[in-house]
């Protein structure tokens, strides 16, 4: 406990979400202590390797009629955006039915989007603000993301995911072959329609993005301890101390913002969450920008992002389900390698090739869980933001601290509790 009388609050994570939640609550006058035994910022966070799209258009589910009917080939077909390790099946399937479920119909589909556009809607402007209070604005670039397809027909094709858009606010623009040259002279002619998302922004090196905003948060007070949660000490139903491979550290209040990590934590804190990873890669190629994108743009065919970060060109993307700790494929990578150099057939072939691969820790329903813990009126959630966790960070962060410190919530937590799963297990 603090020597004042300030409540003492530990956020357990340091990625996106849980350096945001610290911001947010050393802001609400908490003390605050973020644990991780990783730097901020860090390569093990899916945080550092991400997209770096931060868009109010990321509302479609990955779940959609008739993607149950995929599935098969998803377990043979090696080269497609999503695959599935069939070993890994028997221990995948709850999960899997659970999310085949959650997108079967158009109307479960219409609520998820809704949903999702509440938490992304001012997803720039609130990215803008942190990055401005941090002293990083140039790390947010607020130019808009494209949609490229082969032709107008692939582009109709998604018509439910641009409706859902359309019904949740977004604008956008769409460009014919010509129009689509000008934004993007370099792109591949086998593209010929575009469509440009100009509310949209982008962060132009997330890791570096994550570790700025913890500096942030370190000049404001917040402490850092460099340890593994592992577990909380409870006297009845309240909160005593987050357990850590370092030792206890004593506090009032717990936030688990710990991506892949939270399922485990939750648990110790009476709910069990079905929690898995989607993994994704991404391969960045050191100078690439030449001969490639200037707007972080998304390939209809390969379903990934094409973004210039400060450390090169970046294609980000892919979904591989498969059991923890399983080694990395990095025929993934390279898929989205050859797709890299198809889009945008003038960047050099011969530039070094970085390859990452991280976990976006996922929800079989496409929501997070921003939530208290059934176990004590101490412990809180903030974690599974599967594709959008970037994007969705500070809002999330906001929402959290509201539920913490009592204030009035930037949107409504019903949707996001724990206890939706209630009964799954
Ligand atoms: C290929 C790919 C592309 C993506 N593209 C986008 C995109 O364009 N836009 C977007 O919005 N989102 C995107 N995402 C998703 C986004 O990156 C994630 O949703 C987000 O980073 C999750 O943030 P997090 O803070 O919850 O988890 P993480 O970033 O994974 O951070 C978790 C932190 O917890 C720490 N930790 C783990 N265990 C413990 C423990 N026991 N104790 C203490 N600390 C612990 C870790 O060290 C880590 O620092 C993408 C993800 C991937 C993989």
């Amino acid at each position: 406990m603090s020597k004042t009388n300030e409540t003492q609050a530990v956020v357990i994570g340091a990625g996106i979400v849980g350096v945001c939640a610290a911001l947010a609550l050393r802001q609400a006058g908490l003390a605050v202590i973020l644990v991780d035994p990783d730097e901020p910022g860090g390569e093990q966070a899916a945080s550092y390797g991400n997209g770096a799209f931060i868009s109010p258009a990321s509302i479609v589910p990955m779940s959609v009629p008739g993607l149950w009917r995929k599935v098969p080939g998803y377990l043979f077909d090696r080269d497609g955006p999503l695959t599935i390790r069939w070993r890994h099946l028997p221990r995948l399937a709850p999960w899997l039915l659970r999310f085949l479920a959650a997108g079967m119909t158009t109307t479960r589909v219409e609520r998820t989007a809704a949903i999702l556009s509440r938490l992304l809607h001012d997803s720039p402007d609130r990215h803008a603000a942190l990055a401005q209070a941090a002293g990083v604005p140039d790390l947010i670039e607020r130019r808009g993301v494209l949609y490229v397809y082969p032709d107008r027909a692939a582009f109709a094709a998604e018509a439910l995911s641009w409706r859902l858009r359309r019904e949740a606010g977004v604008t956008w623009r769409e460009l014919d072959a010509a129009a689509l040259r000008v934004f993007e002279p370099a792109l591949s002619p086998a593209y010929g329609f575009g469509v440009h998302v100009p509310v949209a922004a982008s962060c132009a090196d997330p890791g570096t993005y994550v570790a700025a905003l913890a500096a942030h948060a370190a000049s404001l007070g917040v402490r850092r301890v460099a340890a593994r949660a592992t577990g909380f000490t409870f006297e009845g139903a309240r909160l005593r101390a987050v357990e850590t491979d370092g030792g206890p550290v004593a506090c009032d209040r717990a936030v688990v913002a710990a991506g892949l990590a939270s399922g485990r934590l939750a648990a110790a804190a009476g709910d069990r969450i079905p929690l898995e990873a989607e993994r994704g890669y991404h391969v960045q190629l050191t100078g690439g920008a030449v001969g490639g994108p200037h707007l972080p743009v998304m390939p209809s065919d390969g379903k990934m992002a094409n973004t210039v970060t400060r450390e090169g060109l970046r294609a980000a993307g892919q979904v591989e389900l498969a059991g923890p700790g399983a080694a990395p494929d990095w025929r993934r990578a390279d898929i989205l390698l050859r797709h890299l150099h198809a889009t945008w057939p003038g960047v050099a072939r011969d530039l070094p090739v970085r390859r990452w691969m991280g976990n976006r820790p996922s929800t079989p329903d496409g929501l997070p869980v921003i939530s208290r813990a059934r176990r004590s009126p101490d412990v809180f959630y903030a974690f599974g933001h599967g594709h959008v966790g970037l994007a969705a960070g500070p809002k999330s962060a906001a929402l959290v601290a509201a539920l913490i410190t009592g204030s009035a919530p930037p949107l409504s937590p019903e949707p996001f509790a724990a206890s939706r799963f209630g009964g799954w297990w």
